[in-house]
This record gives structure tokens, sequence and C-alpha cells, in this order.
């Protein structure tokens, strides 16, 4: 991949692929003996290579039911990268971010062929053996694949990075609330393995599980600080969280990341929200 954390897994089990990287057009997809694809969610590193796996092998597509909806809404169309950079200024980004995020987002376009119309799944769901279970947060739609006691987990899990949780617009009002009920739901699953999109494999997911919900208690508290009686937007707020020294790529993650956690405190009652024509702000409660 281009950018951190360089890499995705994909995974081949008893003839079933588990996700397909981004659309790169020198991916070996023919070498592989697939007899079905089940996407775990619609991140451009994951379901960027679907249609051509999916050519390539001639397995069919299997993929959330709401994150295929989510999927054909932002990349099904050709001005996502204008309405997100309209949404950040509105969260209070300077014109020149919101630049940034346009021509980023049309630069990274291409790498995205997700197959259309796959096989749609839900809550219950079994593919080939694979139950699968909706852990929503990192992704409104995200999906798990459980089979005894081994979870083709996506990004829904990492073992070094806190997988993003993010505000984005038509999404879920809540994804930090949704993340952490899906953590607590990881710890009575409890299972013996979890394979993840990055990184190594995670033996020990509910103890993992707990140090994440741990971590966004502190961030909670974070945010909770950098609020007073003065409106500010995220974007500012994401200053003092995340510091002020972030890219492009990393400031856009940071004011996600911080809305995420200002709709959870304002449903905690810890934080207020208003908005006027032009921007949205945060005060203390
Ligand atoms: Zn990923």
């Amino acid at each position: 991949m281009p950018t951190g954390p360089k890499h995705v897994h994909c995974y081949l089990a008893g003839g079933t692929l588990f996700d397909t990287g981004l659309g790169l057009s020198d991916a070996p997809w023919a070498a592989v003996e697939a007899e079905r694809i089940a996407i775990t969610h619609f991140h451009p590193d994951h379901v960027g290579g679907a249609e051509a796996a999916a050519r390539a092998t001639g397995a069919p597509v299997f993929q959330g039911g709401l994150d295929y909806a989510q999927c054909e809404r932002v990349w099904g169309s050709d001005d996502w990268p204008e309405r997100i950079a309209s949404w950040f200024v509105r969260h209070g980004a300077p014109d020149g971010v919101a630049e940034d995020l346009i021509a980023q987002g049309h630069a990274f376009a291409p790498f995205i062929r997700y197959a259309v119309d796959p096989n749609l799944l839900y809550e219950g769901s079994v593919v080939d053996g694979w139950q699968v279970i909706e852990l929503p947060g990192h992704a409104d739609g995200h999906l798990g694949f459980l089979r005894d006691d081994v979870l083709i987990g996506g990004d829904h899990l990492l073992q070094k990075i806190s997988p993003a949780v993010g505000l984005y617009p038509e999404s879920r009002p809540d994804p930090l609330g949704d993340y952490l009920a899906s953590l607590e739901r990881t710890i009575e699953l409890a299972p013996r393995i979890v394979y993840p999109g990055h990184g190594e494999p995670i033996p020990d997911a509910a103890a993992r599980a707990r140090e994440l919900i741990e971590h966004h208690r502190l961030r909670l508290d974070d945010t909770a600080e950098a609020l007073g009686v003065e409106q500010r937007s995220a974007y500012e707020i994401s200053l003092d969280v995340f510091g002020a020294d972030l890219g492009p790529t990393q400031r856009r993650f940071a004011v996600a990341e911080t809305l995420s956690h200002l709709e959870r405190l304002v449903r905690e009652g810890r934080a207020g929200r208003g908005e006027d024509d032009q921007r949205v702000f945060y005060t203390g409660p």
C-alpha cells in the first residue's frame, strides 16, 4: 500500500478468499484458487481489488448489506471527494485542507474497483461454514467471519494500532458507541485467534479488546478536556487532541476520530453541540 501501514492481508481459507486489497493492476488473482470471495468492509484496501479478483477467479462475491449500500454511495459516484471536503469545511477545516482532500480523493479513485451486485450478508448469515458477525465501528457495516474459534476480523481488531473510528457524512451517528459495543461482543465471543487486515494474528482477542476500550476511555477524557464555554470546531479540537503537525491524510483521520469522540460525549451528556448555516460547534456540557 502507498500509505501506512504499507500492507494489507488477504486470507485464503478452505476455498474462501477474505478481502482483496487495493485494486492494483498486477495482482496475481488468476493463481488463487478461490471458490468464493468475502469482504469484511468497503474501505479501499479491502474492497478495491474485488472486481479484478472475481473476474480472474470466477468466484462470487459476498459483502455485508449495509456495507455494500455505503460502498455504492461512496465509491459509486464521482463527487465523493467534494462531498467529504465540504463536510470537513463545515467542521472547521481551512480551505487549503479541503483542496488537498479533493485532489487526494480523485487520485485514489482508480484503485477502488468493487464488485457490483454481490451476494448480501447479514448477522446470522453463513458462508461455507463461516458465521457472519456484524462488528460496526471501524466501518458501519463491518463484518467478522467466525468458524470454530477463529475470527477473520478485518480491521475490527488490530494488535499494534488502534483501528480508526471516525464519523463521516452519510453514516451512522455514533460510530464510537457502535465500536465499544462491538469490542464488548468480542470479549464475549472470545475467539482463540483473530486474523486481522493489518499486522500479526491476535492470540488474545478479549485482552486486546479491553485495551482498546481503555484507550478510547482515555481519549474521551482528553477530548472532554478540550471543551469549554467557547464554541470550537472539531478541526480546532483535533489540534489539541492529536497535535498540530499532521499531513492532510493524518489530519483527515484526526478530525473524523475527534468527531466520533465528540458525538459519544454529546450522548453521555459531557458535551454540547450547536450549528449555524456554516459551521458545527462543540462546547462543554
Ligand atoms: Zn484496512
